[in-house]
């Protein structure tokens, strides 16, 4: 996917001014969050499940090294193929010729991040390689020329209306607002691609070093088909989603689809172990698993950082995020969106791309509630925020007023005679423009951040209350009658 190098600020911006968009948001945000809480509510122990969670997951990226060689072995022996990416060129590349070599001219695919993240379908494109989206979601936004704005639903964004306008426009049906037609339209259009495809194209949701084994969760029956029916299946996957065992992915089969869409399972759980092994009815011919790295041995390897990699992309912080909802996902620029997308994409992409995206949060805790292994999302948002601020060549994402003004105050701080004289001024003028202990103007450039805001009046400092209240104390003891 090309990045798309706008600012944040201006991508909300243009986002809030939308009104279709905002309608279309409050929508989706309610549906998905409640969904999602009634699932766990039914549960008797939520909170250990989320624990189990967390825990297979430090266990995997503690041991990720050995799982992902475990995998290959596993994955080998059963007919596969395995190839490492250390770029998303080189993972365009490894898939690009293996449709060259092997004479594909159309591609089906099933919903993946990881390919949104690495362009394919643009390289298959260019090569004069047909790439249709069968994920209905995918199919619209494929359709709309537009990326994914949600990882659960990428066309969360648009309406019904919306989607029967392009469809009339790009498929030249007539105009069809009922869902089920809309459904009935790309299903027909789809079935015909199926047909005729060389090569399937999927992302995983998970990989089990034990036994070689992939798992993909749907709801449309589309993965499944992309898997079984052509000769050719290619899955790309991040490194971070090898676990140890089925064990484990019993764990991740009861978190997962609670998370993302509030099911007890997916409509269809699909768990396949190489190609089409003999004697079997169907299942490819030939299998390739593509293991990109794309910056994630960077992240592995900082303490801080690592449990970015956790992330099983069930979408529940962006529904709960409330700059997300007001925003919608393509106003972070790239693949990833809402919290986990403000984590991620400065660690993924040139982090000067990507600069507001940890600022774009209000740290409320909400995402870190939800999430089904326990990221400490807020806290990453802050390292995000204190390691941009910290490199040199790049102003941390803070416009120059709020930057400029908290160097003053470090310099003030640093000069006690200074500050107290700084501190007396404001207090003055805090007397003659305070009412009832708050602030009833702020004047520029605060003010407008100050109207939204009950910003209390300024107290005495500190150090002049303790000196106050040590000379009544010594006073006290001065005046105790002595025996
Ligand atoms: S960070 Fe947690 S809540 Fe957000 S997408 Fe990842 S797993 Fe889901």
């Amino acid at each position: 996917m090309r990045i798309r190098c706008l600012e944040f600020s201006e991508r909300a911006k243009g986002a809030l001014r939308d009104e279709m968009l905002q309608q279309n948001l409050q929508r989706i945000g309610v549906r998905f969050k409640t969904a999602r809480d009634l699932a766990f509510a039914a549960l008797e122990d939520p909170e250990s499940l989320r624990e189990m969670g967390r825990a297979l997951k430090e266990k995997a990226i503690a041991n990720l090294p050995l799982l992902l060689e475990t995998l290959e072995m596993r994955v080998k022996e059963a007919g596969g193929v395995v190839h490492w990416a250390c770029t998303s060129k080189e993972a365009r590349n490894i898939v690009c010729e293996i449709a060259r070599t092997k004479g594909v001219r159309t591609v089906v695919k099933g919903k993946s991040m990881v390919t949104e993240e690495i362009s394919l379908n643009e390289a298959l494109q260019a090569q004069g390689i047909e790439v249709w989206e069968t994920d209905l979601g995918e199919f619209i936004i494929q359709l709309a020329g537009e990326p994914p704005s949600h990882i659960i639903g990428p066309a969360v964004h648009k309406s019904k209306e919306q989607i029967a306008d392009l469809f009339a426009q790009k498929l030249g049906v007539p105009k069809a607002e009922a869902p089920e037609e809309l459904t009935r339209i790309a299903r027909e259009k789809l079935r015909e691609k199926f047909l005729n495809a060389d090569m399937g194209v999927t992302g995983a949701n998970a990989a089990v070093a034990e036994t070689g084994s992939i798992l993909l969760l749907e709801n449309e029956g589309n993965i499944r088909m992309s898997v079984t029916m052509p000769r050719i299946l290619v899955t790309v996957m991040g490194i971070e989603k090898v676990i140890a065992t089925l064990d484990d992915l019993a764990v991740i089969l009861a978190l997962l689809p609670r998370s993302a869409t509030g099911q007890k399972l997916s409509a269809y759980s699909t768990i396949f172990t190489g190609p089409r092994a003999p004697g079997e009815l169907d299942g490819p011919e030939e299998f390739h698993l593509v293991l990109l790295d794309n910056g994630r041995t960077r992240i592995l390897a900082d303490p801080d950082r690592r449990q970015s990699l956790f992330c099983l992309r069930c979408g529940s912080c962006l529904n709960v995020c409330p700059v997300y909802r007001k925003v919608g996902g393509h106003a972070y620029g790239w693949v990833y969106s809402g919290p986990i997308g403000a984590i991620l994409t400065p660690q993924l992409i040139p982090p000067r791309l990507a600069r507001e995206l940890p600022f774009a949060s209000t740290l409320c805790g909400a995402c870190a509630e939800v999430c089904p292994v326990k990221i400490d999302l807020p806290k990453l948002l802050l390292i995000m925020r204190q390691r941009l601020s910290e490199d040199p060549n790049f102003d941390g994402g803070v416009p120059l007023l709020p930057r400029l003004a908290s160097r003053a105050h470090g310099w003030i701080l640093t000069r006690p005679r200074l500050y107290r004289l700084a501190a007396r001024g404001a207090r003055l003028w805090s007397k003659a423009l305070t009412e009832e202990g708050r602030w009833k103007w702020l004047p520029p450039p605060v003010g407008r951040w100050g109207k939204m805001r009950d910003v209390p009046a300024m107290q005495v400092p500190f150090s002049e209350r303790w000196k106050k209240l040590k000379k009544e104390l010594l006073g006290g003891v001065a005046n105790e009658p002595t025996s």
